[in-house]
């Protein structure tokens, strides 16, 4: 299949809208990662995304939605507390997993009765998703397994031949993947850490929200395709985050403790991979400036990987607030290949 490069301007929105109206597959941008598309609302152009990312078909999508209105198309129950979100962050890069209306296809769904839906804060997948007349099914655009794709370039990496075009926006602002929270209990309970943190969401509820234990729970053991075990004790809730996720190709190491510690192990492992011959990539962020972590993350592991080094070394962000998101993409990066810096 050839890959159609598509811009920005109106004429080629269209030419996607139409790719999509009649069941193909359209790469989007939105400001979280770049979106795979497909009719939402269409079993078959939702199963040909599964096929192009090589996606678990228990793995449920994203809903993408241009309008509340086109809530309404997919759930029956609009309680106050998803007004309340919707008011304070849509659009923007929150995901609320609400009751399927029984029109939403199982395929979408992953099998559930429940549906994750978002608004996109991007003019160009709002355009699209309008054009298109329908809810988009907008998954990362990578390989599944492959880290997140923030530019056009990345999506283009992994997937073309695979899928009918790519529109080529702007590179995403946020650059890890949406807050998942799940509405459908009393207590909203947040199932995929992202920039839009678990305390914003109390405030703008004015209530506790939870968080799934097992967003940074270290699985026991990681399988060969890509299954983490599970454990007792590691069920998670979101059926994504049971898969081995964001793998660079080379090996990942992580450094935990105090940062000049962890500066100074880095260094001395840097001297003694070099001596072997390896090449070394490293990754140290400002702990104080988890959104620009966020930002860089994904396109540094693929750029490492383009450029052939062997190991990453990465320093470890405090885990609360934006910083509890990138860890949970950073640990699954490594595999949970954590050294501890006493
Ligand atoms: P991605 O499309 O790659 O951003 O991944 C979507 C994430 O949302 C995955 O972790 C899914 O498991 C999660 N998700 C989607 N729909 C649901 C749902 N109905 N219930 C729980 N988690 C969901
Ligand atoms: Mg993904």
């Amino acid at each position: 299949m050839e890959t159609r490069i598509l811009g920005i301007s109106e004429k080629d929105i269209q030419v996607a809208a139409d790719i999509l109206k009649t069941g193909g597959l359209v790469g989007f941008p939105t400001e979280t990662v770049y979106g795979l598309g497909a009719n939402a609302m269409d079993s078959e152009a939702v199963g040909k995304v599964y096929a192009a990312k090589g996606r678990p078909s228990d793995n449920p999508m994203i809903v993408h939605i241009a309008g509340e209105k086109e809530m309404e198309r997919l759930t029956d129950v609009i309680t106050p507390d998803m007004k309340r979100l919707m008011e304070a962050f849509w659009p923007g890069p929150l995901t609320m997993v609400v009751p399927a209306r029984p029109e939403v296809p199982r395929v979408t769904t992953g099998g559930l009765d429940t549906v994750a839906v978002r608004m996109p804060d991007s003019s160009t997948a709002l355009e699209l998703i309008r054009e298109a007349g329908c809810p988009l099914a907008g998954p990362s655009a990578n390989l599944s397994g492959h880290p997140s794709p923030t530019t056009a370039a990345h999506v283009y990496d992994d997937l073309h031949g695979r899928i009918d075009a790519i529109i080529q926006g702007e590179p995403c602002k946020v650059g890890i993947e949406s807050t998942v929270i799940d509405m459908t209990s009393d207590k909203p309970m947040i199932l995929r850490p992202g920039i839009i943190t678990p305390e914003e969401l109390s405030t703008a509820l004015g209530k506790d929200v939870g968080i799934d234990p097992a967003i940074l729970k270290k699985p026991e053991i990681v399988k060969g395709d890509g299954l983490l075990e599970t454990g007792e004790d590691f069920k998670p809730k979101s059926p994504g985050m049971k898969y081995k996720h964001y793998a660079p190709k080379a090996e990942m190491i992580i450094f935990k403790g105090d940062p000049e510690k962890v500066r100074l192990a880095i260094a001395e492992e840097k001297l003694l991979r070099t001596g072997y011959g390896q090449k070394v990539g490293i990754i140290i962020y400002d702990n104080d400036n988890p959104k620009e972590a966020a930002h860089r993350f994904f396109a540094q592991l693929r750029a490492f990987d383009k450029s052939g080094v062997d190991v990453i070394m990465a320093a470890a962000l405090e885990e609360d607030g934006v910083g509890l998101a990138v860890m949970n993409r950073m640990f699954k990066s490594a595999g949970y290949n954590i050294r501890e810096v006493k």
